[in-house]
């Protein structure tokens, strides 16, 4: 059974657990072990993605993502 608060990585596949912490649409995090920076994509299902890869469709304010697509 799939652990919600347990993901991965899509960059190095490290398991990261996102139970502990806040994670909504836009919370930005780093990955523990390859360091790369990732955001919270969509939170039902819980879906990381690398920042670099969102980054001409959001719009980084502080530690929060905004969409700019609109
Ligand atoms: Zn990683």
């Amino acid at each position: 059974m799939l652990d919600e608060g347990l993901q991965r990585c899509p960059c190095c596949e490290a398991r990261i657990d996102l139970s502990d912490q806040q994670a909504e649409i836009g919370t930005l995090l780093e990955c523990p072990v390859c360091k790369a920076e990732l955001v919270v994509s969509n939170d039902e299902p819980l879906e990381l993605d690398p920042v670099f890869s969102i980054s001409n469709q959001w719009s980084v304010n502080g530690n929060q993502l905004l969409s700019t697509d609109h």
